[in-house]
């Protein structure tokens, strides 16, 4: 009997000591109850209720074994970290299970830096990281995007030995390729022996989140190729590369492979075709895998909201939501974007203030800036520029460079001098250096005819060094995504493709079409070579892409920057000329050109 009580326990003391240390901590039926209530307790306050019980039934705040039990419950519901780690530093000596499971909670949380401060410490304490450190770890520094520190830690992977472990490896590849080493991403890659679905996924998923679709497209049919089946977060990352790069054909298979093993059920994977379609302009189809959906989340309907409204179809987005609320779902914040943004391109001032105030009024959602980005683009675009001054003079909210910015647009477009240079200089605040303001401004000058100002505008642009970024455009031909930059010689077939832009010009030319030069408002691209205008990105893979596919194919071109006036009347006559229906989606929204005419009615 006596022996089984630590000597300092023994009961003769017992009515010396007090309550606290009068259990075995480990072993006594009070920690037992607080085990056994932690495991079930999935609630905050229920935890911290425990923890104040334990406490007060005398087991020490110091001991490691309750403290490391406490820590994994609250890591395991997402508890603010602040108190974890308070009770992280009452344990004394916390073993490397603990310290995994701090690192876990940080990684997870806002504030993943401290994982990185807990992994410094440990080496202070010379307390060996295990196979579970480096995974939790990893991702903390994905998180922070800091490729120094992430070397740093390779480095100590190999140290350690633990580099060759399949799971530290994924982390690595995960790391690299979200902090966009894609490079370093792709050599961990290649040294997985088993590359399992997880190296896979961590990989194209890395790709498809730093701006490089064309890799994880790349990628997910050397997967094919290695025998690997994707799964449902394949497919979802896949469609995201897709809806990114515009690739339409490649969405069309992703949904008959979805189909075929029965992973279209999946409501992710539902969600992510829809935007995939509508981000290709194929909003009909995105319509369509709406209607099939078998169960359907407030993401599915949102998605398809706002595809209807970027497309252009403000009516059906609007009809839409009402479906939505008469289904009594809720609306988010995002949802309302998509209806207001419907509003103002449809020209509904009135019903767009109906929706401004029901988002607060029924679903008690506060507006957010870009709400009131919508509000001032409404009336904006209205040509009710004083009164978009007023809205924005009124907003609970500090105006930002965007409101400004939509404001000063409004007022190039309805030809506002005095207004627009009051927009200018708020964005001469807030956001010098920003290329497009340049731009707005000198199509402010060209519209009240005041060319001098207009040029002045640029000259101080170039001045100051003000570069645009480089346009590009993407289009989709056979299997492939085709790029293009302005003036691009890089194709295999620039032969072709520059002998269709001669003839594409010499057509244009017969319809009457004149190259917007100067005396149009101005756009700065022309800024880079009087004959560029010829060879805008856009042009370029439109006349690819009418080369390479059968007459009839509609055409679908990705463009980074918005589309030039001169590229907007061009392809406005080549979708007549040509006879094809080409659906250009640029910075802000979709074209869609038909017939000699486009879908934004020249106003984008
Ligand atoms: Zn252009
Ligand atoms: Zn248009």
């Amino acid at each position: 009997m006596h022996s089984r009580w630590p000597t300092s326990l023994h009961p003769n003391l017992s009515n010396l000591l007090p309550l606290s240390t009068l259990q075995t901590p480990t072993k006594g039926p009070t920690f037992r109850k607080c085990i056994a209530l932690l495991q079930t307790q999935k609630s905050y306050p229920k935890i911290i209720q425990i923890h104040a019980w334990s406490i007060r039934h005398g087991i020490p705040i110091t001991d490691p074994c309750m403290g490391k039990h406490l820590i994994f419950s609250l890591v395991s519901i997402s508890a603010p970290m602040p108190y974890t780690h308070t009770i992280f530093t009452h344990i004394h000596g916390p073993t490397i299970f603990t310290y995994n499971t701090m690192i876990k909670g940080y990684a997870e949380s806002d504030t993943p830096h401290h994982a990185m401060h807990l992994y410094h410490h440990m080496h202070a304490l010379s307390i060996l990281p295990d196979t579970h450190t480096y995974p939790f770890l990893l991702k903390a520094i994905a998180k922070l995007m800091d490729t120094r520190v992430g070397e740093m830690v390779h480095s100590q992977t190999i140290k350690h030995g633990l580099d060759g472990l399949v799971f530290v490896q994924n982390s690595m590849v995960h790391m690299y390729a979200t902090c966009g080493l894609v490079e370093n991403a792709y050599k961990v890659f290649e040294m997985v022996p088993e590359k399992g679905l997880v190296t896979w996924n961590s990989l194209i998923n890395g790709y498809a989140i730093n701006g490089r679709p064309n890799e994880a497209l790349t990628l997910y049919r050397e997967m094919g190729h290695h025998g690997v089946a994707p799964d449902g977060f394949t497919m979802v990352s896949l469609m995201c590369a897709g809806a990114e790069l515009g690739a339409l054909a490649l969405g069309r298979r992703a949904h008959v492979y979805v189909l075929k093993v029965g992973l279209i059920g999946n409501l992710h994977v539902g969600n992510a075709l829809i935007d995939l379609y509508a981000k290709c302009g194929a909003i009909r189809e995105a319509h369509w895998v709406f209607g099939e959906m078998g169960s359907r989340s407030v993401v599915s309907w949102t998605s398809l909201i706002v595809g209807w409204a970027l497309n252009g179809y403000g009516e059906d987005a609007l009809k839409l939501f009402g479906c939505m609320e008469r289904e009594e779902l809720v609306p988010t914040e995002i949802t309302f974007v998509g209806v207001l943004y419907a509003c103002s391109h449809c020209g509904l001032v009135s019903e767009g203030f109906e929706y401004f105030n029901r988002m607060r009024d029924v679903y008690g959602l506060v507006p957010k800036i870009e709400h009131y980005g919508c509000m001032v683009d409404l009336l904006g675009r209205a040509g009710m520029v004083n009164e978009a001054h007023e809205f924005i003079s009124k907003m609970p909210l500090e105006p930002n460079a965007v409101v400004w910015r939509t404001l000063l647009g409004a007022c190039a477009m309805h030809g506002h001098v005095a207004l627009g240079e009051i927009a200018r200089s708020r964005l001469a605040e807030l956001d010098p250096g920003h290329c497009g303001d340049y731009v707005l401004l000198s199509n402010l000058y060209a519209s009240d005819g005041r060319w001098l100002d207009a040029q002045g505008v640029r000259k101080t642009m170039f001045r100051k060094g003000v570069r645009k970024a480089p346009g590009h455009s993407l289009v989709e031909v056979g299997n492939c995504v085709h790029e293009f930059v302005m003036g691009d010689r890089s194709h295999p077939q620039k032969d072709e493709i520059y002998a269709m832009l001669e003839e594409i010009t010499k057509l244009l030319k017969l319809q009457g079409y004149m190259p917007r030069t100067s005396n149009v408002l101005v756009d700065i691209e022309e800024e880079e070579k009087e004959k560029a205008l010829c060879y805008h990105s856009e042009k370029l893979a439109i006349a690819f892409a009418l080369i390479s596919t059968p007459s009839g194919t509609a055409i679908t071109v990705i463009k980074n920057l918005r589309v030039c006036v001169d590229c907007h009347v061009a392809t406005k006559i080549i979708s007549k000329v040509f006879d094809r229906e080409i659906i250009v989606r640029d910075r802000s929204r979709f074209h869609h050109f038909r017939d000699g005419s486009c879908s934004c009615k020249d106003y984008w």
